[in-house]
């Protein structure tokens, strides 16, 4: 069995050196949040939780550290399907990785056990249950392993959406493997999840890092759902051969809607829980590969999908709690490039989702736990809450989580880029409806007051002499779709109520008469219609966020689909998922950038040596056959700014005040360091940002003038807008947080 190569010992003693391994093997120039202090942790071998939404690079806090240090860290993974994956896109590092588990033939487990026992390996990924089994954990007790990871750790809290039985045998670790460390990763955030984690798995004394909740490369929009058919299709067209992933609520729907979208020329797929494993894995597997651009599914689907360019999530019907909204469109921008979130919105979810959960109890075998339906509906409530028009997508779900957010515009949701108009007379239409409500005899549903309200010709309606009301016909002007949507955002306001579960009624409460006599003022949008394609070819609006316009800058579109399918080629050559490959972020910076040599290519994003040398051949052949057939430019400056996850504007906050009153001072890097108990990666941001505001006249302080003049000289040489051809061009031995001081004092000083 090839476990792939075996990287060089290193000295685990310095940072340096894990940067290094960072760059050596994944090509990235930066960490992103808490990465630095998550790995250290693991380095130091104390026991952390490690919670950071979908995309923010987990994995790679116990994967760096596994290189660098020369020994194993054992990876418990929930799904094997999930497991093959990461071995590998570690493989394709340059990372030597194995997995060990039912899916491999008794010989090549044995291959794997001696290839684990001879050290020839950094990174073993194993399922639960496998830890379960006596001879695994003799095995690790004889090779001694001190590093264990748990993936997906919220699987063994009963609070959590995703309990798994299995997951409770991890309990004992920390007894079996007293000598070990363990290390927690999840994006569930909660606080009793959390809390129940840590003390599940027995963590001692453990780090506990808490990532920011918000994604701001997803934008997110709630569209009224009134033609789904329609409104998915449309939503589909936006992304023309991108990914997508789209949830319906039964497997009824997704039975419905894929053969639909088959029709109309859509590579599209079913996943739900009533097919068979294989024919699951077979739709994983066709997804993955980049074969079928849209999975149609129920909740079902995600768990194990890696797949880093999905670039829209869409819902057909609410979720039943924002845990699982938060997960599921997490699944979109892994990658850190835009995506988009739809969801189709219906008052009469909520209704759909009480009938499942009582359904649900009815049928338990069991005794249920009293508090269960309570808390489900208080999730239901929770998520319909969201969804109405009335607080910026990003800020409902960072809040959500318990955490602040501070932007008062996101530039990323359907409110904040006012998608959706403000209907100039909405109070008169609410009082025109809330009347109709009122002369229906509080006894009629939606459809049929939005009937009577457009002054509908219909048996229902004349047979009850409703074409004699007063409210008859008044909203004539107004489309079906529209009435209907005004009375769903009414129920979303609490000015109108909607009950009973078979057959619901539209009711008045207190808040009705209050409109009705003017003392509150009701607000309706009207129906959005986001213009398609966010794309760099569409109009700017359109873009759907910042992050898009950001990162489709520059890039050769017709470039970026040629690497897109020498990638695919690549991927299937070998029999790996092309996102493996190289992500797509790689892709567009090439395609911007346009390296003419193999050694320029170590400049792009996401390019190690791994990569460089089994793919960077044959992507410099697909560069220069289009750059010479369509005269594009060569070696652009990269002038893009990184995908918009590490764009997110640093705000001063306490600790950087804080620091940069020391550093004002001249306190040295070290002392801010101890002073305020932050990583150095945090410590040398604030520097940084103290350094972009007050512009000192000279660093001398914190970066020695010779190292300064090397660094300015480089950039003179190589530009100043990417860091990594200057780290590469100083043959790696000025560290990237020196590089960034002095970039961004150039830059600073340079403006005056
Ligand atoms: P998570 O496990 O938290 O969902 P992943 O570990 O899958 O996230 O990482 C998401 C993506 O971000 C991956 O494509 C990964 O390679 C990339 N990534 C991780 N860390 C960095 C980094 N420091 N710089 C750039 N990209 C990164
Ligand atoms: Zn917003």
């Amino acid at each position: 069995m090839n476990h792939g190569p075996t990287p060089p010992v290193v000295d685990a003693e310095k940072p340096d050196q894990l940067f290094a391994v960072i760059r050596r093997h994944w090509g990235f120039d930066a960490l992103r949040p808490l990465q630095e202090q998550a790995m250290r942790a693991v380095l130091d071998g104390r026991d952390s939780l490690l919670v950071l939404p979908t995309g923010g690079g987990k994995s790679l806090c116990y994967q760096a550290p596994a290189v660098l240090r020369n020994e194993i860290t054992v990876v418990i993974s929930p799904l094997i399907s999930l497991m093959k994956d990461q071995v590998d896109g570690l493989r394709a590092c340059g990372v030597p990785a194995i997995q060990l588990n039912s899916s491999l033939s008794p010989e090549e487990l044995r291959e794997g056990e001696q290839a684990a026992l001879e050290g020839a390996v950094r990174l073993v990924f194993a399922s639960p249950e496998r830890m379960a089994t006596a001879s695994f954990r003799a095995l690790l007790t004889r090779i001694g392993v001190r590093t264990f990871a748990i993936d997906e750790a919220h699987c063994i809290s009963h609070w959590g959406h995703d309990f798994r039985p299995e997951y409770r045998q991890l309990r004992e670790l920390k007894r079996r493997f007293p000598q070990a460390s363990v290390h927690a990763f999840t994006a569930t955030a909660t606080e009793p999840v959390r809390a129940d984690i840590a003390e599940q798995l027995g963590l001692r004394d453990a780090e506990i890092l808490v990532g920011n909740f918000d994604r701001p490369n997803l934008t997110y929009r709630v569209v009224p759902r009134n033609e789904q058919y329609d409104q998915t299709l449309d939503v589909i067209r936006r992304h023309p051969g991108e990914a997508g992933i789209i949830y319906c609520l039964r497997r009824r729907d997704v039975d419905q809607l894929t053969p639909l979208l088959k029709s109309n020329g859509i590579k599209a797929i079913a996943y739900h829980a009533g097919m068979s494993a294989n024919e699951r894995k077979a739709a994983h597997d066709v997804f993955t590969a980049e074969q079928c651009d849209v999975v149609v599914a129920t909740v079902a689907f995600g768990m194990g999908i890696d797949r880093s360019n999905v670039r829209y999530v869409l819902h057909t019907g609410m979720p039943k709690s924002i845990e699982h909204y938060q997960q599921e469109t997490g699944r979109a921008g892994r990658d850190g490039l835009e995506a988009e979130c739809v969801l189709l919105y219906s008052g009469g979810d909520v209704v759909t989702w009480k009938k499942l959960m009582q359904k649900s109890v009815g049928e338990a075998d069991g005794p249920v736990d009293p508090q269960y339906l309570e808390s489900a509906y208080r999730h239901i409530a929770d998520m319909e809450a969201y969804c109405r028009p009335v607080k910026c997508r990003h800020r409902s779900l960072v809040e959500y989580f318990g955490q602040q957010y501070e932007a008062e515009n996101c530039g990323a949701c359907d409110l904040c880029l006012g998608d959706a108009e403000p209907v100039p007379d909405a109070q008169t239409i609410a009082k025109k409806i809330l009347s109709c409500v009122y002369r229906v005899q509080e006894s009629f549903g939606a459809a049929h007051v939005a009937g009577v309200l457009r002054g509908a010709n219909t048996a229902a309606i004349r047979g009850r002499e409703h074409d004699k009301l007063t409210t008859y016909g008044l909203l004539a002007q107004h489309t079906l779709a529209e009435v209907r949507d005004f009375i769903q955002q009414l129920i979303g306001q609490e000015l109108l109520l909607q009950v009973g579960d078979e057959y619901p009624v539209l009711k008045l409460n207190a808040a009705s008469w209050d409109v009705m006599k003017d003392r509150r003022t009701a607000r309706l949008l009207a129906i959005p219609v986001p213009e398609r394609s966010p794309k760099a070819d569409a109009s700017p609006k359109s873009r759907g966020s910042r992050g898009a316009e950001v990162s489709w800058e520059g890039v050769d579109r017709e470039l970026f689909e040629a690497l897109r399918s020498l990638r695919l080629e690549m991927a299937s050559q070998r029999g790996v998922p092309p996102y493996l490959v190289f992500s797509d972020a790689t892709l567009r910076e090439l395609a911007r950038v346009r390296p003419s040599a193999l050694e320029k290519m170590r400049f792009i994003y996401g390019v190690g040596e791994a990569k460089l040398r089994d793919f960077g051949q044959a992507m410099l052949d697909t560069l220069d056959a289009q750059c010479d057939s369509r005269n594009l430019s060569r070696d652009n400056a990269n002038a893009a700014p990184p995908p918009p996850r590490d764009e997110t504007p640093r705000k001063l906050s306490g600790g950087a005040i804080v620091a940069a009153e020391l550093f004002r001072k001249g306190a040295s890097i070290d002392e801010v360091m101890q002073n305020l108990k932050r990583a150095r990666s945090t410590t040398c941001e604030y520097l940084s940002d103290y350094i972009r505001v007050a512009q000192p006249a000279s660093i001398a302080r914190w970066v020695p003038d010779e190292v300064y003049h090397q660094v300015a000289a480089a950039a003179d040489r190589v530009g100043a807008s990417a860091l990594k051809p200057i780290f590469v061009e100083l043959n790696e031995a000025v560290p990237y947080d020196v590089i960034r001081l002095v970039v961004t004092h150039l830059v600073a000083t340079e403006k005056n």
